[in-house]
C-alpha cells in the first residue's frame, strides 16, 4: 500500500479575487498609486478590528519593535510576558534591550497567569505582553486592571487571534496597542506582513514616523528624518492580497472554526483529551486547533507526534517554554508552561482540508489515545 497523501499543517486560502487584487496592484499600482491597496488595507483592517489606527508592516515582528520602540522601553525595562510562547514575541523586546520576565501560562488557556504577573511585578515593570496564543484568549479583564492600577502599557500579540472575540472586543483591540501576522501560516495571509493597531493617536503618529525611517507628517524638508527609524513597511502588491483575504475573513474564521469543531465533536468522548477552551463571553477564531492529553492517557506529546509522522501527517509541537533556550538566559518559571509542552500538539486546520482529512486526523488521535486498530 503507498504511503497516503501528506497532510500540511496549514496553507493560505486564496482564491481567484485576491490573484485580480494582486494583478491589478502589479499592473497599475505604482507612481501616484503606490499607497493606494496599502491604505485601503490600513482603513478596512482597523474598521475590522474595531480601532481608530492601524500601520501595515512587513511583520507582526515589526509592528511589536516600532510599538515598543515608541513606548520608550529600553535597557534597565523589564516586559512581562508568558514562557509558553513563539520567540518572535519575546524577541523585539531584546532587540530594544529591555528584560523579559518569563511566567507561567493558566492550564487551561495557555496564555499567562494573572496571578503570575501580578506577583512578578518590580518598579522596573515598563509593559505586560498579553499574547493570546493559538487564538485563545488571554484574561483581559485582570490584565488591563493590573495595568491601569500601576500605569504601565497592556499589549496585544494579536498575531494568532485574528477572528478572537473578548467579551464583544476583538483581540488586539484592548491592549495600549496590537499587533498581528499575515505570515503564510496564519489564518489572513499576505505571504509575510503584519500590522500595528491602536486607539491612542500620539502613539499611532510616533509609530508612523518609526515606520517611514524617521520621517515626521507634514515635514516639508525631503530625506529628513527626525529620529532613528525602522523599516518595516509592507508593499503595496502584499497589501492587494490582504485587502482580498480580509474581505474574506468572515468566511475564513467560519472555516477555522469549523475544522476545530469537528474535532472538538470526534474528541468529546475521549476522556483526557482537552482542546483550546472557549468559556461563556468568548469567541476564538481557531487559529490553531490543538489537543492535550492528560497524564493518565499515558500519551505524551512526543509519542503522538510520531503517531502523525507515521500516517504522513504534518502535526506539531506546542511551543517549547522561552526559558528553555539556552541564549535567552532567564530562570524557568513556568511549571504549566513545561508541562504543556510535554503533552500538547497542534492539529493541521488549513480551510482548504477535506473531510477525509479531518477524519484521517481524528483516526490517528483517536487510535493513538485507545489504542485501536484502526487503518490509516
Ligand atoms: C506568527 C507570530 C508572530 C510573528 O509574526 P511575523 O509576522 O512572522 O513576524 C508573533 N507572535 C505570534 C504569537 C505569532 O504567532
Amino acid at each position: 500500500m503507498s504511503a497516503p497523501a501528506r497532510i500540511p499543517l496549514s496553507r493560505p486560502s486564496i482564491t481567484e479575487s485576491e490573484i485580480a487584487l494582486v494583478n491589478d496592484a502589479v499592473r497599475h499600482g505604482w507612481g501616484e498609486r503606490c499607497y493606494d491597496y496599502i491604505h485601503q488595507f490600513e482603513q478596512a483592517f482597523a474598521q475590522h478590528i474595531g480601532v481608530r489606527h492601524a500601520i501595515a508592516t512587513s511583520s507582526c515582528t515589526g509592528a511589536l519593535h516600532m510599538g515598543l520602540a515608541a513606548l520608550g522601553v529600553g535597557p534597565g525595562d523589564e516586559v512581562i510576558l508568558a514562557d509558553t510562547n513563539w520567540v518572535a514575541s519575546v524577541a523585539p523586546i531584546l532587540y530594544l534591550g529591555a528584560k523579559p520576565i518569563l511566567v507561567d501560562v493558566l492550564p487551561d488557556t495557555w496564555c499567562l497567569d494573572p496571578a503570575a504577573v501580578r506577583a512578578a511585578l518590580t518598579p522596573r515593570t515598563k509593559a505586560i505582553m498579553a499574547v493570546h496564543l493559538y487564538g485563545n484568549l488571554c484574561a483581559m479583564d485582570e490584565l488591563l486592571c493590573l495595568c491601569e492600577e500601576k500605569g504601565i502599557a497592556l499589549i496585544e500579540d494579536a498575531a494568532e487571534a485574528i477572528g478572537s472575540i473578548y467579551h464583544g472586543q476583538r483581540a488586539g483591540a484592548m491592549g495600549t496597542f496590537g499587533a498581528f501576522s499575515f505570515h503564510g501560516s496564519k489564518t489572513l495571509s499576505t505571504g509575510e506582513g503584519g500590522m500595528f493597531v491602536t486607539d491612542d493617536t500620539p502613539l499611532y503618529k510616533h509609530v508612523l514616523s518609526l515606520s517611514n525611517h524617521g520621517r515626521v507628517a507634514g515635514q516639508q524638508r525631503q530625506f529628513w528624518p527626525e529620529m532613528l527609524g525602522f523599516k518595516y513597511k509592507m508593499s503595496n502588491l502584499q497589501a492587494a492580497l490582504g485587502v482580498g483575504q480580509l474581505q474574506r475573513t468572515g468566511e475564513l474564521v467560519a472555516r477555522k472554526r469549523e475544522i476545530f469543531h469537528r474535532y472538538q465533536k470526534a474528541f468529546g468522548n475521549i476522556e483526557g483529551v482537552t482542546m483550546n477552551p472557549e468559556p461563556p463571553g468568548i469567541t476564538i477564531g481557531a487559529w490553531m486547533p490543538t489537543i492535550v492529553m492528560a497524564p493518565q492517557t499515558e500519551v505524551s506529546a512526543e509519542k503522538m507526534l510520531q503517531a502523525f509522522k507515521l500516517a504522513n501527517i504534518d502535526a506539531r509541537p506546542f511551543f517549547a517554554p522561552l526559558s528553555t533556550l539556552p541564549w535567552m538566559a532567564c530562570s524557568a518559571h513556568g511549571a504549566w508552561a513545561q508541562d504543556l509542552y510535554r503533552r500538547a500538539v497542534n492539529l493541521p486546520s488549513f480551510h482548504d482540508m477535506t473531510e477525509a482529512e479531518i477524519d484521517r486526523v481524528c483516526n490517528v488521535v483517536m487510535r493513538t489515545i485507545l489504542n485501536k486498530n484502526i487503518s490509516p
